[in-house]
């Protein structure tokens, strides 16, 4: 039975965060551990920021922006726009009640308290019982090469530059450098299957692999580990994943995607609208609406996961 099974998730930001939202809906904190990319993180007006780690909070804690998938519900911008006093641009968006917890987390950062143990604070105080965990602890910036405008952290680059700038090369600065937390390793070790979430997988599940020893970790054992596609009919859902495919090279289709994976995963989850592209998969597949534009589609695309989980273990 898979209810009683520890499943372990791997995100990035929005796309993932449909998953999680699903899953949790589902499985009891016991039972789900959920490992979030710290690639995007960054320093900005002296505040540390974790993007991924607050959209996974905000939408477990049920108080993300419906619209946007990011930031908090009914936030307001006053911050942001007294800087332009000051002839400061400010380009990413930070909301009035969103600051506190940047606020928040980076006095604890000065106290040298682990990012760890400040996202355990942060995600209690937002009422969330499961376990969301950073990758590693240490900071490891995600920075993507451009042709038109050098090398950029990733932030200029999705959210300064909208991710127009064409790519040439995504990598994780001092990423070797890293280790994996005790907490990380402790829900890897107690895992029965991992899932991968529909996320970008180069700007967002690419840096949690590269945390050194997490790929081993993974495949350690024989349990399912299995990912979602977030290209869906040649495309991405939302966000750059689609153009940076293509501007990498690779052709823009969920085979792609589970070729990447490699043998970091041993199945892999296509949407149905893509089950007769007549691609062959190196690892058996599951096809299903994997769009999850409501909060009901979210948790019946989770059940379908957990359920094909139950049948290949
Ligand atoms: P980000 O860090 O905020 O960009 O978010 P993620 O990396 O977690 O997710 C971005 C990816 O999620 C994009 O490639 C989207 O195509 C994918 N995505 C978003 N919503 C959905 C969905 O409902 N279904 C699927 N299959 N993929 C989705």
């Amino acid at each position: 039975m898979i209810s009683d099974k520890h499943i372990v998730l791997l995100v990035g930001g929005v796309g993932g965060a449909k998953l999680a939202y699903g899953m949790a809906k589902i499985l009891p904190a016991e039972q789900l551990t959920i490992i979030v990319n710290t690639g995007d993180d960054f320093w900005h007006y002296g505040l540390r920021i974790c993007p991924d780690l607050d959209t996974i909070t905000y939408t477990l804690g049920g108080v993300v922006d419906p619209h946007n998938g990011w930031g908090l519900a009914g936030d307001t911008r006053q911050t942001m726009k007294s800087l332009k006093h000051f002839g400061a641009d400010p380009w990413f968006g930070l909301g009035d009640r969103d600051l506190a917890t940047h606020l928040f987390r980076t006095q604890l950062w000065h106290e040298k308290i682990s990012l760890t143990q400040i996202t355990q604070q942060i995600t209690e105080a937002f009422g969330i019982k499961h376990t969301i965990l950073p990758m590693t602890d240490a900071p490891v910036p995600t920075l993507v090469e451009t042709i038109e405008r050098g090398t950029l952290g990733f932030q200029e680059y999705f959210v300064k530059y909208r991710w127009q700038p064409t790519v040439t090369h995504i990598y994780s600065a001092g990423i070797e450098q890293t280790t994996i937390s005790p907490q990380v390793q402790e829900a890897l070790n107690r895992a029965d299957a991992i899932v991968i979430g529909p996320s970008n997988p180069w700007l967002s599940i690419n840096p949690i692999l590269s945390v050194p020893g997490m790929r081993a970790m993974i495949e350690k054992g024989d349990k399912p580990r299995i990912a979602m596609t977030p290209i869906i009919a040649g495309n991405a859902v939302k966000g750059p994943t689609a153009k940076i495919m293509r501007e990498l090279g690779y052709k823009v289709t969920a085979h792609t995607v589970c070729e990447f994976y490699g043998s970091s995963i041993n199945g892999f989850i296509i949407d149905e609208c893509d089950k007769d592209l007549g691609e062959i998969f190196s690892t058996p597949t599951l096809a299903i609406d994997t769009l999850m534009d409501t909060n009901e589609k979210r948790v019946q695309v989770a059940r379908e996961t957990l359920n094909w989980i139950k049948e290949i273990r």
